[in-house]
């Protein structure tokens, strides 16, 4: 006789766990339970939740020992079978837990917690009370009250236990631990479907016509909700029937006693977006440029053919509508789609633009909905109520059965890395899911990532794995109009010739003849260069976290200091505490100082900032947006925020406050994102019939990301860029892994990092893998480090970390696992951690 068995991976983080283990399936479920279905297991002496992987057979003998499934958490199971395959693969190229993986596929409604309930044990061996209930003979005072207490309710919340007997932790125990109580554990979801209660009649013909004659002259109420049911004829809210009819609940409950009516809970959807109106839109007819690469997509759709494609196109090109009119091919082919977009409450216009065209067959999965409404609109894509979802990178995950297209849009955006664990790349994620259903991806970007660019240019280059993607070009607007004319402006010769403020005198005077001219203005200020720190002028004290090296943030709302690591807070200092000066001094935000100055400069101008500090309410963001379209604002003053996919019919002047604030950093990708960021924004000016303006202020104004993107230059800025991180071996030239090591104790961490680097040498020089990247070998892996992490202490963690560079077919993901494992299992400290990161776009 042979047993079905499932495999389960556990929600239990830890090295030691991250392997299924086997359970039996118990009679009950076996018709039901499915590769991805979520279920409640026993784990030592605890219930948890976990995901069944893979179902089989297994000998009687063996079946024995094993546990069997407590409980199937849904009936249908949240991950269909490609997603639990793309976990497994995530979890071998980013080298993290599968659990974590799927966890990350799941919306966190259904991430389950245990509950603990306490009811009085039934035993038959111990002695009875005059109810029939067992009980120990010796008990305290204090037990006898916690006991009684807990069969007068029947099964108690452990939490709720120890809230009402706080002072009895150990009694508690201890009456646990002798078997008086016992304990049992269930998984709960955090969040519930809701339910609204609704009433349908239910006597048809003869009999409603008998039921109402039946009503005597005090019930007639009830026949007024029984003729109104039965001429709605259908289910409709109770709510709906009080509020039309003015009855009261009563009135309905004591016809559904009588059977004319039945009462039930139904199922409903939380909608987002209920009560917005989209305006309707329909497809555009296409442009030259825009047929030809349409043609190119559907041709991919039509075939049922996998593919990737990197729609490179100016800014204003008409992508969106190519995606909009791609999608609709894909749909009336039975198919669904998922588009993704950097960080989806920074997009309101996109999503506009996709309900608009695809009403009722969108879910949205919105950084900023409840949990409720996040779970809803994934229910919506599971059930198959919906055919597109658009979300940012963990949208890509989003449940749809027949998937046939993956729209990426701005795809070389660094948000579509995911920091965490699982620090997964939604691209690459995409293009691994998009391969499994046959599926076409499309990259699409004005400035597209020189990984995408020169895999489409090499037909795959160095990144041997994933893909090569064909390269569809498209370089003029529908529209007509032309980029904006870009001026770089040098602030150096402002300096000399005595003008100290923020604004070169030629911005100034663009932003005056705007406000003469009733236009409007964007200005653009790079956030990373700025932030809101304390600085004694006295003696140069900046406050810093005692636990992070990182300076403080000056928060104005609360007045205090606050660590933007760990947490920590103090409160904002009158006076300097190294020196006692006052001259300790609140540097804003660099939006709250440029808008300091901007009152100052032009009286009574109307300023609309967006940043962190205005934009962190619910739905702020699109209101700050809708209002500066109603013109209630002069000037759109804010971060990278404003850089994205907006649209202004009057913008005809845009501003760079400081270029080249990122442009020192240390991180290898920093003149791409400069560049990134300068087309972005120059591409917000003159898209309609005015004609737009760019100033571009800048202390490097000879540098080459610069002087490309005023001239909207993708290609020469590629080239030059491509030389640089040839030169260095660089991505795409190379690929990286970044190893980060942190513990308590500085020496200790020392010693553990070059362990670890040294025994990493030792095993790539056994493989015949090391050696410098220089050489002209197709295969090399190279190890920089062990250095102190740009960061070097977190939260009292002192962070070391070496970087893994390498080129080739080699599995360098799976040799840096086996040896952080190695090196984790040398110091057995629960304090030590290692943490990879694949591909990483972070460096700082
Ligand atoms: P992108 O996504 O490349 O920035 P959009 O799709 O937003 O470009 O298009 C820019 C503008 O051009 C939008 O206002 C859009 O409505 C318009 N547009 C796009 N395609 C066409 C077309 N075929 N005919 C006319 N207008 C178009
Ligand atoms: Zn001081
Ligand atoms: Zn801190």
């Amino acid at each position: 006789m042979t047993y079905r068995m499932a495999k389960v991976i556990v929600d239990v983080p830890s090295r030691e766990t991250d392997r299924p283990f086997d359970y039996l399936i118990p009679e009950s479920m076996a018709s039901w339970l499915e590769i991805g279905s979520r279920v409640a297991v026993p784990f030592g002496r605890r219930t948890i939740q976990g995901f069944v992987i893979s179902l089989h057979e297994q000998p009687e003998m063996d079946a024995a020992r094993m546990k069997p499934i407590q409980e199937m958490l849904d009936l249908l199971p949240p991950l269909p079978q490609d997603l639990v395959e793309l976990a497994s693969w995530m979890s071998r190229k980013y080298a993290c837990s599968m659990i974590a993986t799927l966890q990350a596929m799941i919306p966190t409604a259904l991430k389950g917690k245990t509950e603990r309930y306490i009811s009085v044990a039934d035993n038959d061996e111990l002695p009875q009370d005059e109810e029939g209930m067992s009980v120990l003979p010796i008990l305290t005072d204090e037990e006898k009250q916690i006991v009684a207490y807990v069969r007068a309710s029947g099964h108690v919340l452990m939490d709720h236990l120890s809230a009402r007997f706080p002072a009895y932790p150990g009694i508690l125990k201890g009456l646990l631990r002798r078997g008086t109580l016992t304990e049992s554990q269930v998984i709960k979801d955090k969040v519930r479907k809701k339910t609204i209660k609704s009433v349908s009649v239910a006597v048809q013909g003869d009999e409603a016509e008998a039921a109402l004659s039946s009503f005597t002259a005090q019930a007639k109420r009830q026949k007024e909700v029984l003729e109104f049911l039965l001429e709605v004829g259908i289910p409709i809210s109770l709510q709906e029937v009080l509020s039309t009819l003015g009855v009261t609940a009563g009135t309905v409950k004591k016809l559904a006693e009588k059977g004319f009516a039945v009462i039930e809970d139904v199922e409903v959807f939380r909608d987002p977006y209920q009560g917005r109106h989209f305006k309707g839109s329909t497809p555009l007819e296409r442009t030259p440029e825009q047929e030809n690469v349409y043609r190119r997509l559907i041709a991919a759709l039509d075939a049922h053919r996998h593919e990737v494609f990197l729609l490179h196109g100016v800014t204003g090109s008409g992508k969106t509508e190519v995606y909009l009119q791609t999608i609709e091919r894909c749909i009336s082919l039975g198919r669904q789609a998922i588009v993704l977009v950097p960080e989806i409450s920074l997009t309101p216009q996109m999503v506009e633009r996709f309900k608009g065209r695809f009403g009722g067959k969108v879910a949205v999965m919105h950084s900023r909905l409840s949990t409720g409404e996040r779970y809803d609109e994934w229910r919506k894509i599971r059930e198959g109520r919906v055919e597109v979802a658009i979300g940012a990178r963990s949208a890509v995950f989003a449940p749809f059965q027949n998937l046939g297209l993956i729209v990426m849009d701005e795809e070389h955006e660094t948000s579509y890395k995911q920091e965490e664990t699982p620090k997964y790349h939604a691209r690459d994620v995409a293009v691994r899911r998009a391969r499994q259903h046959g599926a076409a991806v499309i990259l699409g970007s004005a400035t597209p990532s020189l990984e995408s660019y020169h895999a489409a240019r090499s037909g795959g280059g160095d990144r041997h794995e994933e893909f090569a993607p064909v390269l569809l070009e498209m370089k003029q607007r529908p529209s007509g109009s032309q980029l904006p004319a870009v001026q770089i402006v040098d602030m150096r010769e402002e300096l000399k010739e005595g003008n100290r403020s923020m604004f070169s005198r030629a911005l100034h005077q663009g932003i005056a003849a705007r406000l003469e001219r009733g236009e409007q203005t964007v200005l653009f200020l790079n956030r990373r260069g700025y932030s809101t720190f304390v600085m004694c002028r006295t003696c140069g004290y900046v406050a810093g976290c005692p636990e992070c090296d990182i300076s403080l943030t000056y928060h104005q709302k609360s007045n205090n200091l606050r660590c933007h690591y760990c947490g920590y807070a103090e409160p904002a200092p009158s006076v300097c505490p190294e020196c006692g000066s006052e001259h300790i001094r609140y540097f804003g935000t660099g939006t709250q100082r440029v808008e300091g100055e901007l009152a100052k400069l032009f009286p009574g101008i109307r300023v609309i900032r967006m940043d962190v500090d205005t934009t962190s309410e619910k739905g702020s963001h699109e209101k700050l947006l809708q209002a500066f379209r109603d013109k209630k604002g002069d000037v759109l003053l804010g971060t990278q925020m404003v850089a994205k996919g907006l649209d202004f019919p009057d913008v005809t002047l845009v501003g760079v406050i400081a270029a080249d604030t990122a442009l020192n950093f240390p991180d290898f990708r920093a003149a791409e994102k400069t560049f990134q960021l300068l087309t972005q924004v120059a591409g917000r000016a003159g898209r309609h019939q005015l004609p737009g303006e760019v100033f571009i202020q800048t202390y490097m104004p000879e540098h080459y990301s610069i002087v490309h993107a005023s001239g909207h230059d993708y290609t020469s800025f590629v080239r030059e860029e491509l030389k640089h991180r040839r030169a260095l071996y660089y991505p795409p030239y190379s690929r990286l892994i970044l190893v980060t090591l942190s513990h308590e104790k500085l020496p200790l961490l020392l010693r553990m990092a070059e362990n670890f680097a040294g025994d990493l040498r030792a095993k790539a020089q056994r493989l015949g893998w090391f050696g410098s990247l220089d050489r002209l070998t197709p295969s090399a892996l190279d190890i920089l480090g062990p250095v102190a992490s740009p960061i070097p202490r977190i939260k009292n963690r002192y962070r070391f970390q070496c970087m893994v560079k390498y080129r080739g077919d080699l599995d360098a993901v799976s040799l840096v696992r086996e040896t952080a494992a190695t090196t984790l299992d040398q110091l057995k400290d629960g304090d030590f951690q290692i943490s990879i990161d694949v591909d990483p776009q972070m460096l700082m």
